[in-house]
């Protein structure tokens, strides 16, 4: 997607050779003229399966705001987030799974609550980044716990050098990038293709 990789490099910071600061139009400030070209996007790449998805699954807190636009664009269907921490309101059990996040080098943990994934949903996952997998896995984890399906996953940037991409088609998941960077060096970004 062309115009968010021009974005990217106008706006994005390199922050060492890992990490990619995206926090004035992504995952902070939101700019939704461009979370509405991302939501069509993902249609455009999803379309042949479109018709099939039932919910929209993302975590918490930089995967709502690009998961809820991109649902407009999926006949409006629900997004369910994976919460990061327990509520007391989460009385009637969830599907639980742990995860790594190496952004903030430790171990976290997503939660849904049964009642927002049942068994045979077909579900999509729609997150900001992909970096090492390690959230999507966890929430095809969770919608494998539900007996849940996951037929694909959409992400916005995805860092091609940390194998998120690789370990998820390993499952037989489908994944989609609209920004793939293959590398961040130097304070220079460089996109796959
Ligand atoms: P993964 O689980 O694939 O390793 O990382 C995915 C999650 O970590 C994303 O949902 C995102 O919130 C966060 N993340 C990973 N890499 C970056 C990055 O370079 N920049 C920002 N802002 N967030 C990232």
């Amino acid at each position: 997607m062309q115009i968010l990789k021009n974005r990217i490099l106008k706006d994005g910071l390199a922050v060492g050779t890992e990490i990619l600061k995206v926090d004035s139009f992504l995952n902070h400030q939101v700019d939704v003229t461009l979370f509405e070209l991302i939501g069509a996007d993902f249609r455009t790449r999803f379309d042949d399966i479109a018709e099939n998805v039932d919910k929209i699954l993302t975590v918490e807190a930089s995967g709502i705001a690009v998961a809820a636009f991109t649902a407009r664009y999926f006949g409006s269907v629900p997004v369910v987030f994976a919460k990061k921490e327990q509520p007391s309101t989460m009385e009637g059990g969830y599907y639980f799974s742990e995860i790594m996040s190496f952004t903030k080098r430790k171990m976290s943990s997503i939660r849904i609550d049964k009642k927002f994934l049942q068994a045979g949903e077909r579900c999509l996952i729609i997150d900001d980044f992909l970096a090492h997998g390690q959230a999507a896995l966890g929430l095809v984890n969770l919608a494998n716990q539900a007996g849940a399906r996951i037929l694909g996953g959409g992400f916005v940037i995805e860092k091609a050098f940390q194998g998120g991409a690789e370990r998820l088609r390993e499952k037989g998941i489908r994944v989609e990038s609209l920004a793939v960077v293959e590398q961040i060096a130097d304070g220079v970004i460089t996109f796959a293709e």
